[in-house]
């Protein structure tokens, strides 16, 4: 009787997970090299600034000496040299040299003095095209991306032919991703999946982009945490289209269908993703997610899933139990969970919100107290840092929270409950991270379901006692759920 995550034995399970969802930002663009003929006199304007012969000539051999420097990524090497080519006094090359300067303080990430360079930089020359170029680097790395998009604008309109044009377009699109990307990462890892998915959607106006996967597959996951996984499965093939290689796409693709209850669909995009993996102890994951997903295929084949309750399935199986009319109101001993991992003062009110939607689905025969003796409960429910797990067809399976019933009297059958032990773990128990409010309260849900008697599971996706956490799952009772209850208790006495 646990609360089952049908997804627990998989490597990503279902919630973001991030991290390795992000490629490193493609930017080949950022690296601005200088090329030689950068000293080409045509490249010099202002001719004003020229010197004699000799002096020209050896601050020439500085500059190119500081380029090479720069190109290499040798900065504080490429500074000292370009500085002592300043010391000759002005030269033609004035404009080039200080804006190296700025590039190279970009480099080790002394923005305030690449700022300072590159403005003395347009004051010489104020058509000097590369000190717009990594201003316009120098801001995006601040994050300042209208800055760096009127940079790149400036840039472009200085922009001697097509290659430096598109040069400036391809920064100008990764920006444009960029800055929706990295606030809808963010927001993806904080739970606020709609804020993710409008940025998203802002970030893939740019597609086709170098981020173009990144993006699709993070819409994917928005989508499916929002509960349309259809249109997390349009994502997902999309960013497939931009990532073919990308084999966590083809899970998280096999998850929605999973969602819809489409299993054979699911199963062949888990089988893609097995065949990619090549770490043993994921595959072996990914094959035991295909057991199950089998498992579920059974389930949902079943013919209680078109009756308007699973009354039968259950007592089929005998995992009918109830309480008995003399134990009303059942007494109730929630303990304390301050202090444990993820624990918050709110998770004891999805408890008396779950038994006030069983007791109401029962037609008011349960009733039930609060109690502040665990000794003198009938339903202990107890908060818990262990990871639980339950072992069913031979494999272990990680739970939300577990219940044990035991009979009212021994030897008797059928049973009726004499008392039940509920464990719920603090946090999520795939993730490692903080429940939802919405998590917390489905697992209250079902095992309070468990502890009033529903002591098996539906085989339908939609009902809060399927055996696993699914996408289709509201937090609330369903029609079937509650019908079940009702039919449970359908000869006791109302309370009220
Ligand atoms: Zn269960």
């Amino acid at each position: 009787m646990a609360r089952q995550e049908a997804t627990s034995n998989t490597p990503h399970g279902q919630k973001w997970k991030g991290g390795r969802i992000f490629p490193p930002l493609y930017l080949a663009t950022v690296l601005a090299f200088f090329p030689a003929s950068a000293l080409s006199p045509a490249r010099a304007q202002y001719q004003n600034y020229t010197a004699d012969y000799n002096t020209e000539l050896a601050a020439s051999r500085l500059i190119s000496k500081g380029y090479s420097q720069l190109n290499a990524g040798h900065y504080e090497a490429a500074i000292s040299t370009l500085s002592q080519a300043l010391r000759y006094g002005p030269t033609r090359y004035q404009a080039d040299i200080l804006a190296a300067i700025g590039s190279a303080h970009r480099g080790l990430k002394q923005y305030a003095q690449a700022i300072t360079a590159l403005r003395e930089s347009l004051k010489v020359n104020p058509r000097e095209k590369s000190a717009y170029y990594t201003f316009a680097i120098v801001y995006y790395e601040q994050k300042r991306y209208d800055d760096a998009l009127a940079a790149l604008e400036r840039y472009k309109m200085l922009a001697k032919d097509h290659k430096e044009e598109k040069k400036a377009d391809d920064f100008i699109k990764d920006i444009q991703c960029y800055r929706h990307l990295m606030p809808a990462q963010e927001a993806l890892f904080a739970g606020r999946k709609l804020e993710a998915k409008e940025l998203l959607l802002k970030a893939a106006q740019q597609d086709p982009s170098p981020v173009s996967g990144a993006v699709h597959r993070m819409l994917a996951h928005a989508y499916r945490g929002m509960g349309n996984s259809e249109q997390a499965i349009v994502e997902g093939q999309m960013a497939l289209q931009f990532e073919p290689r990308n084999k966590s796409i083809n899970y998280v693709i096999g998850l929605c269908y999973k969602d819809l209850g489409k299993i054979d669909e699911a199963i062949a995009y888990v089988k893609r993703f097995a065949q990619a993996e090549s770490d043993p102890n994921e595959r072996q994951k990914a094959r035991e997610f295909i057991q199950d997903l089998e498992d579920d295929r059974v389930k949902l084949s079943d013919t209680s899933n078109g009756l308007p309750d699973y009354f039968h399935l259950l007592l089929s199986q005998g995992q009918l139990h109830p309480w008995s009319q003399s134990r009303m109101p059942l007494k109730i001993f929630v303990s304390d969970g301050t202090g444990m991992k993820g624990y918050r003062s709110n998770f004891p009110s999805f408890i008396t919100k779950s038994l006030d939607t069983w007791v109401k689905a029962s037609g008011n025969k349960l009733s039930y107290q609060i109690v502040d003796n665990a000794a003198q409960a009938d339903i202990q429910v107890e908060w818990t840092e262990d990871y639980l797990f339950k072992e069913e067809e031979g494999r272990k399976r990680a739970a939300a929270g577990i219940t044990a019933n035991q009979p009212e009297h021994n030897g008797n059958t059928p049973w009726n409950i004499g008392h039940s032990q509920i464990r719920i773990q603090t946090f999520d128990c795939l993730s490692g991270d903080d429940c939802t409010d919405d998590d917390m309260y489905s697992t209250c849900l079902h095992e309070i379901g468990h502890s009033l008697g529903l002591c098996g599971h539906s085989a339908n996706y939609s009902d809060i006692m399927y055996f696993g956490a699914t996408n289709r799952q509201l937090p609330a009772a369903t029609k079937r759920d509650k019908a079940t209850m009702g039919k449970l208790y359908e000869h006791y006495q109302s309370r009220l």
